[in-house]
């Protein structure tokens, strides 16, 4: 018997952590993997941030700090969520966190009791269902599909929706599809959460920079459910700062306060440097993240025509985020060489394999008819990679 506990037994490993995995080890034997598999931006920290980073250490920022955050830099945070998003906090309301990650389980785990239930979109970002899962809550799936742009209608959230509904989670700018909710889609949504006072929204808005369609909406701004949204942003994909660790909540005080007590018991507050690089990225203007947005659009707009070229590829052309989510069931039931694609996850490794692309099967992601491609990598690495992925389909019969 195991000396595990259940709770990490009955855990899945994070699949985008693992197929990343996989591809190293196989670039390390000396084999010419191509990543998308990971979603993180390719581009380095801009200088202005380092910089702060730098002087924090020369500066002596390197004690603990208060376990939601400097006031400073949650001072920053509420000035971005006025500026650009309209909306109001107090730095009492911001509790900043080891990544957006953390947050995220940090609203989970104090929200959720063993046997309520979380209402989740699929596809749906990898973590989300295994925090549920750590919470010992159940997780509802409403399905979605590539013909609705993997976007629900408020008729499906009615009818998920019973009186053992605790938390609605979703991200938009959608990772694992780049679908981005329209003000209007989310009024729609906002208005059935209005009829259910006892239903909390975890609003993942990392993506909110890598939009291309408009700009950015949070379901925070109908004042009618504000205090029960918790929105979830942080640095790692508007400023390339995947490797700092620091994201946060914006909720009310009394869901801030708890957050603050689990952080106290497990963390503590994240990296005094990190902290201090956080406040220059906010303070230091958006050029920096407008030049990567208009690279990854680019970049999207290269590898969505690639992609359709495909036969047995169905693909929507994502409004924001860095990910294709293709529906690639009509390669299921095929074989190469006597190997049978059976399932997404059979395709994502036969096409790290065969094609030496790294992509992520879509089973963790609450939608097996699909992978995801990250295309947060240099244009012609892209193109390269569609020619892989065309020449490994289509030796598949
Ligand atoms: N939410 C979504 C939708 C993500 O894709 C990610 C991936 N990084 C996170 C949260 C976590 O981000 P962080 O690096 O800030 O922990
Ligand atoms: N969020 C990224 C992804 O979806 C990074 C991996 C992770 O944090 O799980 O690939």
């Amino acid at each position: 018997m195991s000396a595990l506990s259940t709770r990490i037994q009955n855990l899945s490993e994070s699949a985008t952590i693992k197929m990343a995995k996989l591809g190293r080890e196989l670039a390390a034997k000396g084999v010419d993997v191509i990543s998308l598999s990971f979603g993180e931006p390719d581009f380095h920290t801009p200088e202005h941030i380092k910089e702060a980073a730098k002087q924090a250490m020369d500066k002596n920022f390197t004690y603990y700090t208060p376990v939601a955050g400097y006031p400073e830099l949650r001072k920053a945070v509420v000035a971005k969520l006025k500026n650009e998003n309209n909306l109001d906090y107090d730095f009492s309301e911001i509790v900043v966190s080891t990544g957006a990650k953390q947050a995220i389980a940090n609203a989970v785990l104090c929200l959720v009791n063993p046997g309520e239930e979380v209402i989740i979109p699929t596809p749906y970002w990898v973590s989300y269902s295994e925090v549920v899962k750590l919470a010992e809550g159940t997780s509802v799936f409403i399905n979605t599909t590539v013909d609705t742009n993997f976007k629900i209608t408020p008729e499906q959230l009615e009818a998920a929706i019973t009186p053992n509904t605790k938390l609605f989670m979703f991200s938009s700018p959608c990772n694992p599809t780049g679908s981005v909710y329209s003000k209007d889609e989310l009024e729609g949504l906002a208005k059935v959460f209005e009829k259910h006072p006892h239903v909390y929204i975890l609003s993942d808005e990392i993506y909110e920079h890598i939009n291309f369609v408009d700009k950015h909406e949070s379901i925070a701004q109908f004042d009618y459910i504000k205090d029960r949204v918790v929105i979830i942003n942080g640095w790692s994909k508007a400023f390339a700062m995947t490797g700092w660790r620091i994201g946060y909540t914006a909720s009310t005080k009394e869901l801030a306060s708890a957050f603050d007590k689990m952080q106290g018991q497990v963390t503590s507050g994240t990296c005094s440097i990190t902290q201090r690089a956080g406040v220059a990225a906010y303070e230091g203007g958006l050029e920096s993240v407008l030049e990567m947005r208009a690279a990854f659009k680019k970049r999207r707009d290269i590898v969505y025509k690639l992609l359709s070229e495909i036969e047995g590829i169905k693909v929507n052309l994502p409004d924001g985020a860095f990910y294709f989510f293709p529906n690639v069931t009509s390669f299921f039931g095929k074989s190469y060489e006597g190997r049978v694609i059976n399932d997404s996850d059979d395709l994502s490794l036969y096409l790290l394999e065969e094609g030496h692309v790294a992509t992520v099967g879509g089973d963790s992601f609450g939608d097996p008819s699909s992978i995801r491609l990250s295309y947060a990598a240099a244009e012609d690495t892209l193109i390269e990679a569609m020619r892989r992925l065309k020449e490994a389909l289509g030796k598949l019969a």
